[in-house]
């Protein structure tokens, strides 16, 4: 950044200087240019989906998601204990294995996510959520 002109007369005006050497006005300052902000999803893609993913995996959709994974849990369960044939047996298991996956998912997510929770707390839903998810992937559908 070298010398500067003056708004009044045109006239160059030292970096240093805080008036026009030729009429004496205050220089201009340069104004910083304001920062076009971007769209955080344009700027880095890979930031936007960990924005995606502390914005889903809170603490009020893991309330909700979590008891909805026991409940479709649950549900798979009674059809799988109830089933009469082997095709009702499969989807019972499938939707069990599905709510097992919601509430795996969730626990490990929102154990990393939430930051106000305590540490132990937290690694306690990860390790739980590794365990779950493990033990449902590891069940051939
Ligand atoms: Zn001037």
């Amino acid at each position: 950044m070298g010398n500067i002109k003056c708004a009044k007369c045109g006239a160059e005006i030292p970096e240093n200087a805080k008036f026009c050497p030729a009429c004496g006005a205050p220089r201009e300052e340069e104004k910083p240019q304001p920062k076009v902000q971007k769209p955080k999803s344009e700027m880095n893609p890979s930031k936007s989906i960990q924005e995606w993913i502390y914005s889903f995996f809170t603490e009020k959709n893991m309330f909700i998601m979590i008891p909805l994974g026991v409940l479709i849990a649950c549900i798979g369960g009674l059809i799988y204990l109830f089933s009469g044939s082997i095709t009702v047996l499969r989807a019972g298991l499938i939707i069990n294995i599905f709510g097992c996956l919601i509430i795996g998912i969730f626990l490990l997510m929102c154990g990393i996510t939430l930051k106000d929770n305590d540490k132990y707390v937290r690694l306690g839903m990860i390790v739980g959520g590794v365990i779950l998810l493990t033990w449902t992937l590891s069940i051939p559908a």
